[in-house]
């Protein structure tokens, strides 16, 4: 249906990554309003235990966009959009709240995790958002998860840091998201406590052919979060030998199309009924 809706600009807006300036201005038009005609709509993706049985630990919502001209317009391209024209911070308060209140529907052990950036984290009220969104849908902090980039420390570096502070006393959860594809140094990690470092799929992939760098950085990120007692995610394990590769180095928990791609909130909720099924045979 939305490839039909799509009609032929549809390709040309999935290919290239990265919008050029002409696009740029045209999603920026179309995204002006975007949120108050629907457009969009969340995915979530399981998380899973790297070890044992894989269960399902949370979700992490991701956004999708499905525009009537162009049909969907990947997040990679129009989250950067959003950023420089200042949308994303009402865009990212509408998913925080949609990712709330769909949690709400799943069994209370089961986190969910939001992507901040940094304008919307470093927005005025931000703190405020995020106690409304759980005071008005009931959700316990401590079943929150901010997804933050070291981005967030190159720009307003203090500013941030006093933010994921007031939200983390208040038992939000907190992870950095990319690890070792963004800002390198390390300082910030003794100034704010990560629960969580997800580590890129590029490493991932890299390791997983072999590339020796990538297999270094990968066991340099797990024995360092170790050692400051934070848990590692791996980013982008897509089949049995990077599952097995993820288990060598002792990462803690597993995001990847080999667990589940990203799907609709229906589909994700089915998958709590089979488990619970499951459990109960
Ligand atoms: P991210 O936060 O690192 O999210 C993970 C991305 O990796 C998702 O792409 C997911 O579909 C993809 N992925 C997961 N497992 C695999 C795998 O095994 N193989 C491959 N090839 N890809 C995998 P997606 O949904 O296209 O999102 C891209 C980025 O857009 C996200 O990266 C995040 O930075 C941003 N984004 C998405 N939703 C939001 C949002 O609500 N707010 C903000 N600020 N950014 C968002
Ligand atoms: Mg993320
Ligand atoms: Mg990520
Ligand atoms: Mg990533």
């Amino acid at each position: 249906r939305s490839k039909e809706e799509g009609g032929n600009t549809h390709h040309s807006y999935q290919h290239k990554l990265h919008a050029n300036a002409e696009e740029r201005r045209v999603l920026e038009f179309e995204l002006r309003n975007a949120l108050e005609s629907n457009q969009f709509h969340l995915e979530y993706q399981p998380v899973v235990e790297a070890n044992g049985d894989h269960g399902v630990v949370g979700f992490e919502a991701l956004l999708r966009w499905n525009n009537p001209k162009f049909g969907n317009v990947s997040p990679a391209k129009f989250i950067p959009v959003a950023e420089d024209a200042r949308l994303i911070v009402p865009i990212g308060n509408w998913v925080l709240r949609q990712a709330c209140t769909d949690a709400m529907n799943w069994p209370s052990s089961i986190k969910v995790a939001v992507n901040v950036s940094v304008d919307q984290l470093t927005s005025p009220s931000f703190v405020e958002t995020v106690v409304q969104a759980l005071h008005d849908t009931g959700l316990p902090a401590w079943r929150l998860e901010l997804e933050v980039t070291e981005s967030i420390f190159v720009r307003d570096g203090g500013l941030a840091v006093q933010i994921l502070d007031r939200l983390r006393k208040l038992g939000i959860k907190l992870s950095l998201d990319d690890f070792g594809t963004g800002y390198s140094s390390l300082g910030y990690l003794s100034n704010i406590r990560f629960d969580t470092i997800k580590v890129d799929r590029s490493f991932v992939t890299g390791a997983s052919k072999g590339k020796a760098e990538c297999i270094a950085i990968i066991r340099a990120v797990v024995a360092m979060a170790d050692a400051l007692d934070i848990a590692t995610t791996a980013e982008g394990v897509e089949n049995e030998a990077e599952l097995a590769m993820i288990q060598q180095f002792g990462c803690d928990k597993i995001q990847g199309y080999y667990f589940g791609r990203p799907m609709v909130i229906n589909d994700a909720c089915a998958l709590f009924s089979d488990i619970q099924r499951s459990s109960v045979a």
